[in-house]
């Protein structure tokens, strides 16, 4: 059941390449703005927000759009919310083609309330379950950078968790998720060689590496300037591609396809490739506002004002005239996971080259 699952997403993507697809198959959506860092990159924890969707919302616009077969549930700290759970279990009630679940975790809540929550979710059967623990520099860095102290050693504890729960749980997936930036230019192999000290399991595989982004619509920090110095960059990407190792699997193809191309992405400010924004995928703010990607401040319409079916935002003249853009290559360059997955896969020819 879950190959027929991988298979459909797979097919899914695959089609992206020579068709427009009449519905996407990836949906991002930030659960909630809330969040207690104070991470020096990102503005989100500034928002006190009120009037998010609640879950009898979510699970209605679940319902209206049950094709979804990847949902990366964002934030804020989307652990904040209690009904995280419930939120997850809409998806996977109503889309039953869904095949992996992605959402990233500060580890600065309850530890215990966490791993029960994501207990809970492992056990809604979804085929993968995909944390991402963000880890921005060794001790002394990381708590710096996200303004916490103490927030390196509760990511350590955190994982040894998540591994242990890996042996009751095959659908478990986890990785560290380094943001790099100007304030940890240079640190990231040795990040790694002190995660090794504290858990000598983790290699460089282990790691997933992203590149500090401004956004209006999302991180609220078009202020900032985050980029590291482009040069160094691509010397420390380099470094990192060579200290990982070779895996089999669709995941880790798509995964060192998207880093060979960071660097050109730093250095050029330009994505790589033509998205696939409002074709594969959409970006799903915690008030039901809809907008291509992530990165890009042009919002398509509401939920709220369609009675929670994204169809009629899917096809409205806003929508048609964002995809006039991207077929034109105007849309804003932005190489993070959220959208460089499906790009990749929706470009078939970059996963050989
Ligand atoms: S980067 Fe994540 S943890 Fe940091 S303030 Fe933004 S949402 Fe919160």
């Amino acid at each position: 059941m879950d190959s027929v699952k991988l298979a459909g997403l797979g097919l899914t993507a695959l089609r992206s390449n020579f068709a427009r697809l009449d519905r996407p198959y990836k949906l991002t959506f930030s659960i909630t703005y809330s969040c207690q860092s104070r991470c020096l990159t990102c503005n989100i924890w500034q928002i006190k927000p009120t009037g998010e969707l609640d879950l009898r919302e979510i699970t209605a616009f679940a319902q209206k759009n049950n094709y979804f077969k990847w949902v990366e549930i964002t934030g804020g700290e989307p652990f904040l919310r209690s009904d995280i759970v419930d939120i997850v279990k809409a998806f996977k009630d109503n889309s039953k083609d869904l095949y992996i679940v992605t959402m990233p975790t500060n580890s600065l809540c309850n530890p215990d309330m966490v791993a029960g929550r994501i207990e809970s979710i492992l056990q809604l059967g979804i085929p993968k379950v995909s944390i991402t623990l963000s880890l921005d520099g060794y001790r002394e860095l990381h708590d710096k950078i996200r303004g916490i102290p103490g927030n390196f050693d509760r990511v350590m504890g955190m994982a040894k968790r998540l591994k242990e729960m890996q042996s009751r749980y095959r659908n478990l997936f986890f990785v560290f998720g380094y943001t790099m930036s100007k304030y940890n230019e240079g640190k990231l192999m040795e990040t790694i060689a002190q995660v090794q000290k504290e858990l000598p399991w983790v290699t460089a595989n282990n790691f997933h590496v992203n590149v500090g982004q401004t956004s209006d619509t999302y991180y609220k920090n078009s202020d900032m300037q985050l980029r590291p110095d482009a040069a160094g960059f691509v010397g420390e990407l380099d470094q990192f591609l060579k200290a990982r190792r070779p895996e089999i699997g669709a995941i880790p193809i798509v995964e060192n396809a998207f880093l060979k191309r960071l660097g050109y992405y730093i250095k050029t400010g330009n994505s790589p490739m033509r998205g696939r924004s409002l074709d594969a995928s959409l970006f799903m703010d915690s008030y039901g506002n809809v907008f291509p990607s992530i990165m890009w401040n042009r919002k398509i319409g509401s939920i709220r004002e369609t009675d929670y079916d994204l169809s009629k935002i899917w096809h409205n003249s806003e929508a048609e005239e964002v995809r006039k853009l991207i077929a034109q290559g105007k849309e804003p360059g932005a190489w993070t996971a959220c959208e460089a997955y499906q790009t990749l896969v929706g470009n078939i020819w970059s996963l050989i080259v």
